[in-house]
């Protein structure tokens, strides 16, 4: 059952802190484990890699490779129906359509007085790898959220790796790919995936940057590769924040919460109203619609270890609470959603109104799906065409505006005793002696 509790509880504040801190206490043993095999990708390759995969994946090496073909790729498309092809190509376009919005442009302006130029270059990254997550599930809309912003962005080289546990690759996930052209794919899954990537093999070439979210295994490994590339954020477990009032559906409830704890065991559902009846009968609702759930063992587990529902006073607590937490996919599930927006801060995206099921932002909303966890959204944003790009300052000075600001230069030069900074000026404004 899910654990209902409310301010008045004594172990109210310790209950809070176990769901903020959720993420954040770093697994020992997970730890190790992905340090070992990051360091077996760096030294040996392709071997290490055959190894990871057979044994977490049982992929046979000898049958499979690392590699996944075009001929692969192709026969996958014969799997897929017409309606299933169609549902992806629409939401592609919405996709592709939103991220469009987030294009950032080159600047450059000149003084008019001085003839100074001042500016910014915006390029893309040249080449990024996108995990697509595939132990439990498969993804397909994962692989339109991770590749259509680095498109956008004008990314040459996308890299797409995706476990493909006992060999089998996923038709709905090759042809998202497919349809985005995305043609250099590798069946590796995990810490030796963002090993692979960062690294590079014999196969795979390094990337510059890798996003995507992964369990447990794949957001430790991108933590530690991080500066020998880049990576979006750390997207783990799944989560989400439901504020509901009284006029919120019960039924519709438990099925969102169970939308996110259907991911993964570690998953968190949590919901936070101020009708105590409305937490009764969620709590009842989530029961009956457990049953129905063919991921239900998953499901339940998620639910048992990290759900929770938390009645508050008032809505204001509600968002004070959801804003401790900063979930990744925050519901407000209220008559009046766009009052109650002002007072939430952080979240990765936020669903408003009874209508608004998470699902729909998942899929075809346009907006992106990977989306910080853990707490992350006070810091971390929705991955965006912003992550497949880097800037470039530009400065040209003519020798009007050098002398405009030498003295300046001067002063604060020697403020920090950095005398060839200082004189790199005075003998271009011939003050040099
Ligand atoms: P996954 O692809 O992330 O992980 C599978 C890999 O985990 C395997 O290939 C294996 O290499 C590794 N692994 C499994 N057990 C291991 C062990 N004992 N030791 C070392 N490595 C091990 O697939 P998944 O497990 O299904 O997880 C997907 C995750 O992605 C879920 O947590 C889900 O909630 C999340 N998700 C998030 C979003 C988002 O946008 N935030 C979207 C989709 C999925």
């Amino acid at each position: 059952m899910i654990q209902i509790f409310s301010r008045s509880d004594r172990d109210f504040d310790e209950k809070l802190a176990v769901i903020r801190n959720r993420g954040q206490s770093l697994d020992s043993a997970v730890e190790k484990s992905v340090g070992e095999i990051l360091e077996d990708v760096r030294l040996n390759g392709d071997e290490a890699l055959k190894r990871y995969t057979q044994k977490f994946d049982s992929v046979d090496p000898e049958t499979y490779g690392i590699s996944i073909d075009a001929g692969t790729v192709e026969a996958c498309r014969s799997e897929v129906s017409a309606r299933q092809y169609d549902a992806l190509q629409r939401a592609a376009d919405s996709i592709r359509a939103f991220h469009e919005r987030q294009r950032r442009q080159t600047w450059i302006e000149q003084d008019s007085v001085t003839g100074n130029i001042l500016g910014q270059r915006v390029l893309p990254l040249d080449s990024v790898g996108i995990y697509v997550p595939g132990g439990k599930a498969a993804y397909p809309s994962s692989v339109l959220m991770n590749a259509i912003p680095a498109q956008v962005a004008g990314v040459e080289r996308i890299v797409m790796v995706v476990p493909t546990p006992g060999g089998e690759v996923n038709p709905g996930v090759m042809v998202a790919a497919h349809l985005l052209g995305i043609t250099e794919i590798y069946r590796l899954g995990g810490a030796q995936a963002i090993g692979a990537l960062a690294y590079g093999t014999e196969t795979v070439a390094p990337v510059d940057k890798i996003v995507g979210p992964g369990n447990i295994y794949v957001a430790t490994a991108k933590r530690k590769v991080f500066g020998r590339v880049d990576i979006d954020m750390i997207a783990g477990p799944s989560e989400i924040l439901i504020i509901a009032d009284e006029g919120a559906d019960p039924r519709h409830v438990a099925i969102d919460l169970l939308s996110q704890a259907e991911h993964d065991e570690m998953a968190s559902s949590i919901l936070v109203t101020n009708s105590s009846k409305l937490a009764e009968k969620v709590s009842v609702a989530i029961e009956e619609e457990l049953a129905l759930l063919p991921r239900q063992a998953i499901a339940r587990k998620s639910i048992d270890d990290y759900g929770a529902i938390i009645v508050a006073p008032d809505l204001l607590e509600a968002a004070r609470i959801s804003n401790l937490i900063a979930p990744e996919h925050l519901e407000l599930a209220v008559a009046e959603p766009f009052w109650l927006l002002h007072t939430i801060k952080s979240a990765g995206a936020i669903f408003m109104g009874y209508h608004t099921s998470e699902a729909v932002g998942d899929y075809v909303a346009g907006p992106n799906h990977v989306l910080p966890t853990g707490g992350t959204a006070r810091f971390f944003s929705p991955l965006s065409v912003d992550d497949f790009i880097k800037k470039s300052s530009l400065i040209y000075y003519t020798q009007a505006g050098l002398e405009e600001v030498a003295r300046d230069v001067e002063i604060l030069t020697a403020m920090e005793g950095l005398d060839a900074h200082g004189r790199s000026v005075s003998y271009r404004v011939g003050d040099g002696t």
